[in-house]
């Protein structure tokens, strides 16, 4: 804390990590006295530089680029980029910090990273966003390779700017690798991986519910967000014949009383994602729906929660109103959606919690699975990659089983932190102190 004092989200992460893991270390002797979570805590490498680039009217415009290179132990980085103004050091490190644990958990060999920028992409031009990320792999092309550290996409970063810093990258190195996921079909992209995240976090709520007897047939989710994640989870969540009530995005959140069908989400796809616009315009469309500006979703009375937007969008206060109106499982697609506070309420009422680290963990390991296909030149087909993820999601709830068990409950924060320290931990300690 004394060295990290100033990064609030860097010390909220390891905290929670940090509850968990140090009883189980004190446990254990071949942990116990070898200052390992101290080394875990600090990245390998911390890279800032300097992204300039000139905006359609000709003014310079000067962000901050980083990437956080945290833990090779088992291994090459592997991690997203976020592009979004709230970026800065604390929040990256907190994000690469939680990339290892989820690394770890997918059983693929990656180790962990994240990186970004403080640009805001929001009502740039397309040749604005090119020249953005052209200037941005400039410098980042120098920290990178397929063998080292592979980013992909995160919050602001989709499928336009990959390929924008897949081709500087390509052009400088002039090699045609897999040294980014997340790539268009025709250029070495996966099956897949644009759903993989919310896929991935409906299979593990599905897998929790299961512990339950319960499945989503028939009830009611409320969902946070409306890019990527919040959008394949909805999908997948009608598919298993849930009802899809809400949606959000920074301006505030919809409610939609008679459920978001698969008509209606195709609707928002084509806003989000080609139109680039606004979920208030959703209520404009549907009169079945209700806009609420500057709020989240979370007072919707709900069986099941999928906070997929932001970190700490999801406070005590939240909780406390989802645990009153009868939810029953909360699985985060995305990174530390809930507030410490909100998680110690879930596990108070002994409802199912999933963990980000645990829940959204499709996302990268589909970007292993991209990173396979791009090694070996080959392409699996949809149900080949599909089949593997509901297989990796379904091995790490199993992980979160046998390490969260409290008196037959299971504590999947605590399962998911204990299962991916283990692996990196086994590694560093094999690796010596380096
Ligand atoms: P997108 O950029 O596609 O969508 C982000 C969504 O969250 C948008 O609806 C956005 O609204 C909203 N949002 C962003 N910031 C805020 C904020 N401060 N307050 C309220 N809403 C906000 O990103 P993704 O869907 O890819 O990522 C969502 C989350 O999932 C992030 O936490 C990310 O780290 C995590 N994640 C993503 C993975 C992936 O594969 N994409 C993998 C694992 C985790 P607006 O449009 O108004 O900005």
């Amino acid at each position: 804390i004394s060295r990290n004092g100033h990064e609030p989200e860097f010390i909220q992460a390891v905290q929670e990590v940090a509850e968990t893991v140090i009883p189980y270390i004190v446990q254990h002797d071949i942990y116990h006295g070898k200052n390992i979570l101290l080394r875990m805590v600090e990245p390998e490498r911390l890279i800032s530089f300097r992204v300039a680039w000139i905006d359609d009217d000709g003014e310079i415009h000067v962000n901050r680029g980083y990437r956080v290179q945290m833990n090779s132990a088992i291994g090459p980085y592997k991690g997203g980029l976020r592009f979004h103004p709230t970026v800065n050091a604390s929040v990256l490190k907190f994000l690469a910090f939680e990339q290892v644990f989820k690394n770890s958990l997918t059983t693929l060999p990656m180790g962990g990273g994240k990186g970004g920028s403080d640009f805001d992409p929001k009502g740039k031009s397309d040749d604005e966003i090119m020249r953005f990320c052209h200037a941005f792999m400039t410098e980042l092309c120098r920290h990178i390779g397929p063998n080292t550290d592979i980013p992909a996409g995160d919050i602001g970063v989709g499928a336009r700017e990959i390929g924008f810093l897949f081709g500087m990258y390509k052009k400088i190195r002039n090699e045609f690798t897999g040294v980014l996921t997340g790539k268009g079909r025709s250029w070495g992209g996966s099956l897949i991986r644009p759903e993989a995240t919310g896929y991935g976090a409906v299979y593990f709520a599905d897998s929790m519910l299961k512990t339950q007897n319960e499945t989503f047939e028939g009830k009611n989710v409320v969902i946070s967000g409306s890019g990527n994640v919040a959008q394949y989870a909805a999908e997948k969540v009608l598919q298993l014949g849930g009802k899809v009530l809400t949606l959000s995005d920074s301006g505030g959140y919809i409610h939609d009383k008679d459920g978001i069908d698969t008509e209606k989400l195709a609707y928002v796809m084509d806003l989000k994602n080609n139109k680039r616009g606004r979920i208030s315009e959703y209520a404009d469309k549907y009169p079945s729906a209700e806009y609420h500006k500057g709020e989240t979703p979370w007072k919707v009375a709900c069986d099941i929660a999928l906070p997929c937007a932001t970190q700490n969008e999801l406070d005590g206060d939240d909780a406390a109103a989802l645990i009153k109106n009868g939810c029953i499982a909360v699985a985060e697609g995305a990174n530390m959606p809930s507030t410490p506070e909100a998680i110690h309420a879930f596990h108070d009422a002994k409802i199912l919690f999933a963990p980000g680290k645990a829940s959204n963990a499709g996302g990268v390991a589909t970007s292993g699975l991209e990173m396979s296909q791009n090694s070996l030149r080959i392409s699996w087909t949809r149900e080949e990659v599909d089949n593997r993820l509901k297989g990796i999601m379904s091995d790490i709830h199993d992980s979160c089983l046998e390490y969260g068990d409290e008196d037959g409950y299971c504590n999947y924060v605590k399962g998911a932190n204990i299962a991916g320290f283990v692996k990196v931990a086994d590694a560093m300690l094999a690796q010596g102190v380096i």
